[in-house]
């Protein structure tokens, strides 16, 4: 599986492209949806170059998957939206054509801020 060095969120992580962002530390940056479907909806992606989720589990340290897991909570915490301190909220990854993946660097959604609805349409 290649990674696409040009692909966009490739560019956001490079600062080739602005992005709003919400948090970042060493594994993961997570920034605004430009295209929102929900009240809340954000994108948490990996530092690293990695494709998918597969690409992702396949090649990735233990320390960039637990980074990336606990990176999807800092973050619904920071947004308000945790089970603990907010009403909870949908994260999904969508991998390859089926799945209807378009960036291809994985990334993983948060939907929040109001009831998200029916999982698959
Ligand atoms: P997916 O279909 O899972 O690959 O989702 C890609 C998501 O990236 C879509 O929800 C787009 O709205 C979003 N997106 C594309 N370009 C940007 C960008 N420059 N900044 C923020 N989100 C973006």
């Amino acid at each position: 599986m290649s990674y696409d060095n040009n692909n966009i969120f490739a560019k956001i992580l490079r600062n080739e492209i602005p992005c709003e962002k919400i948090y970042e530390d060493e594994y993961v940056l997570s920034f605004y949806d430009v295209n929102p479907q929900k009240k809340i909806h954000a994108l948490v992606i990996p530092k690293g170059k990695y494709v998918n989720l597969d690409d992702f589990t396949s090649k990735a340290t233990s320390d960039e998957i637990v980074g990336l897991i606990k990176g999807i909570n800092i973050i619904a915490k920071k947004l308000n939206i945790s089970s603990d301190i907010g009403k909870g909220y949908r994260t999904i990854a969508n991998v390859s054509e089926h799945g209807g993946q378009e960036v291809p660097h994985l990334h993983f959604h948060i939907f929040g801020g109001e009831k998200v609805g029916k999982i698959v349409e």
